[in-house]
């Protein structure tokens, strides 16, 4: 029987004792098969939360983990009782859809729904959050924010910098959002 050898790439070489695994960044190859970091996990996750989004001018997903666990998800879309864009068109103001609520904003409000804490969170966001998802982030005690789609928001950048919240571009770079 060929013994399992496990094969590490990665920034860190400290293991999870929980899990075994490394770093959040690495990978992990065993008997030929690779394994995402946490950060390539976790943002596989929101891109799939993304597909759920109701307005056809984004989609956009976040998941809110502690502890490299998910505590929630949101989204892009429509409060809930309220008609979806897809359905009933999008309410335009000055270029931005005013009837969905943005996926990190949803987020938080799902930890408000269940009373879950979301304190010392980490935020992965398939776009790069606009100012106003950003003060909820600070507010909600976020504390780092991996991103895979930039948004540029000055005004968002120099409020989480003056928060002492890390955010960090993730991987391949592009520019969706509308
Ligand atoms: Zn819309
Ligand atoms: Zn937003």
């Amino acid at each position: 029987m060929t013994p399992v050898r496990a094969v590490k790439h990665g920034r860190s070489n400290k293991r999870d004792p929980v899990s075994g695994d490394d770093g959040i960044l690495g990978t992990q190859a065993i008997s030929g098969t690779t394994r995402p970091g946490w950060d390539e996990y976790f943002m596989q996750i929101a891109r799939t939360v993304a597909t759920r989004a109701t307005c056809p001018r984004a989609s956009v997903g976040c998941v809110l983990t502690r502890d490299r666990r998910i505590l929630t998800t949101g989204y892009n879309g429509a409060p809930a009782g309220v008609g979806h864009c897809f359905d009933v068109g999008c309410l335009l103001v000055g270029g931005h859809c005013q009837r969905a609520t943005h996926a990190e904003a949803n987020a938080v409000v799902q930890a408000a729904l269940h009373g879950v804490g979301i304190s010392g969170t980490t935020a992965y966001c398939t776009h790069q959050p606009c100012v106003n998802c950003s003060k909820l982030l600070i507010s909600a005690g976020v504390k780092r924010i991996v991103y895979e789609f930039p948004y540029i928001d000055p005004i968002a950048v120099q409020l989480l910098a003056e928060a002492g919240i890390p955010s960090d571009a993730f991987g391949t770079m592009a520019s969706l959002h509308s």
